[in-house]
């Protein structure tokens, strides 16, 4: 077959502001590799990842804080989208049993802020997603929320590390609206959860009644793509999804996917050995100072700057601006408002948001 010669190598990270993903620890992509053909989705034949993916799980425990990190339930799925899904999965069950009439009506209660993952979850599980709307400083409003649930609530959400603003959503007061009405309350920190250990933020299983949570390796983790992760407080939670398996080595399933990659759970594993929690806590210190600069430049230029609470910065601008510095090659995104959006990764330096400015100083001259 003719055409163009794919590209040997994938592109490099040097420009890249706008992902959520960055370069895996180099102990991580080795142990990847190793696992690459391994699938903890048949355990009985592939002993070795399966017992790493108990490692991963206490290990992702330890980091959320869950009440027993040695025998959380838990696993490392394709991403945040799959943890997300899966945990709308299991609180919708979880109102059908209890109400016998599940289905039809059951909703799930989440701010406007939530990731689109939630919009797919609920078309593919078939329960109405009601999406409140924020405060003004782009956390769920509670007063909203209040109104927004009833009986027929299976799940409410909260999201530490908003994916466009990096917020944090006020998770104690959303764990008193679900128990309310008897839901279950998510915490959606794929981005946020490896940053939050070292802030004072309320997110984790300690700091409020949370029953399943979502936290990506693949994101802040430094671990290679494909690793997500779910957990959930009590094992019977994620037991109810299993479904059997006849003719694999073991009986039943509680994942969404069948075959799965061993990388994701190797590269988990290896990254948080070598970073949890010292090279973790560098990490988001150093991304933290990165987003204050940014805000800081890009105030002191007459933009207008979203605080930076996360490292994540938005900031009013216009398109011109915009277009001229995706033309000089940098990979920017925008909020749902337009704005500028930069993510100050691990693989973000000073050098590159310095040399980010001087083009925009460039551009202005
Ligand atoms: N949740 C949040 C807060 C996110 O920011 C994202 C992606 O950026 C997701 C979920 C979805 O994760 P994934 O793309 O790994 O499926």
């Amino acid at each position: 077959m003719q055409g163009p010669t794919p590209a040997a190598d994938p592109q490099s990270f040097d420009r890249v502001l706008s992902s959520m993903c960055t370069e895996p620890h180099p102990a991580a992509r080795a142990a990847a590799e190793r696992f690459l053909a391994t699938n903890p989705g048949d355990p009985g034949t592939y002993r070795t990842v399966a017992e790493l993916e108990d490692r991963a799980v206490e290990l992702l425990a330890s980091l959320v804080d869950h009440p027993s990190p040695a025998d959380a339930a838990g696993y490392v799925t394709s991403g945040g989208t799959e943890a997300n899904l899966q945990a709308v999965r299991a609180a919708r069950d979880r109102h059908a049993a209890a109400h016998r009439n599940g289905g039809p009506g059951v909703n799930v209660v989440a701010p406007e802020s939530a990731h689109f993952s939630f919009h797919k979850a609920a078309d593919v599980l078939g329960v109405a997603l009601r999406t409140v709307p924020l405060d003004e400083d782009h956390r769920a409003d509670i007063e909203a929320m209040w109104a927004a649930v009833d009986d027929a609530t299976a799940l409410v959400v909260g999201v530490a590390g908003t994916t466009e603003y990096g917020r944090v959503d006020p998770i104690p007061e959303l764990g008193r609206i679900a128990s309310s009405v008897n839901a279950l309350l998510h915490v959606d920190a794929a981005w946020g959860g490896f940053l939050l250990p070292f802030t004072d933020h309320d997110w984790s299983f300690a700091d409020a009644p949370v029953d399943t949570l979502t936290v990506d390796p693949h994101k802040f983790g430094q671990a290679p793509v494909p690793a997500g992760g779910l957990l959930a407080r009590e094992s019977a939670t994620l037991d109810a999804l299993a479904v059997e398996t006849p003719y694999l080595e073991t009986r039943s399933q509680a994942t969404l996917t069948g075959t799965r990659s061993g990388a994701g759970v190797a590269g988990t594993v290896a990254a948080m050995k070598e970073l949890w929690p010292d090279g973790y806590r560098e990490a988001a210190e150093r991304a933290g100072e990165n987003a204050e600069w940014l805000a800081a430049e890009l105030s002191a230029r007459g933009y207008d700057v979203v605080e930076p609470e996360l490292p994540l910065v938005a900031a009013a601008m216009p398109n011109e601006e915009f277009d001229a510095l995706r033309k000089a090659g940098w990979r920017i995104s925008r909020t749902g408002a337009g704005e500028l959006r930069i993510v100050c990764m691990p693989h973000v330096t000073r050098e590159m948001l310095r040399a980010l400015v001087d083009d925009l100083d460039r551009i202005h001259t």
